[in-house]
C-alpha cells in the first residue's frame, strides 16, 4: 500500500514553491510540486522521487509527454533545479 504523505512549501533558497515529500524512512524530501513522468534507468542522468517516497535512478520525459512510454509518474528533487541548491541543502533533514 502506497502512502502519499507530503507537505506545501517554500524554498528558503530560491522562494519557488516547494512540496516535502515524506520518504519510507521518514525523511522529508524537497520537490517541485509537478508531477513529471520517468522511465527508468539505472545509469540515467537524472533521479525522481516516486510517489512511495522511493529514489529512482531515471530519465525524465516530462510533464503532459506520452506517459504510456512512462514507467511510472514521480517528482523532480528540488535540488536538482535550485539555483541556489548550496544554500539550501543547510536545511536539517
Ligand atoms: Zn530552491
Amino acid at each position: 500500500m502506497i502512502i502519499f504523505r507530503f507537505s506545501v512549501g517554500t524554498c528558503k533558497g530560491c522562494g519557488k514553491p516547494i512540496i516535502w515529500i515524506q520518504t519510507p524512512a521518514k525523511k522529508s524530501m524537497p520537490c517541485d510540486p509537478g508531477e513529471t513522468a520517468y522511465r527508468k534507468n539505472p545509469k540515467g542522468k537524472d533521479s525522481i522521487l516516486t510517489r512511495n517516497g522511493e529514489v529512482v535512478r531515471c530519465d525524465i520525459i516530462g510533464a503532459f509527454q506520452n506517459y504510456s512510454d512512462a514507467d511510472g509518474i514521480g517528482y523532480v528533487p528540488h535540488w536538482a533545479t535550485c539555483p541556489n541548491a548550496d544554500q539550501f541543502r543547510r536545511r536539517k533533514a
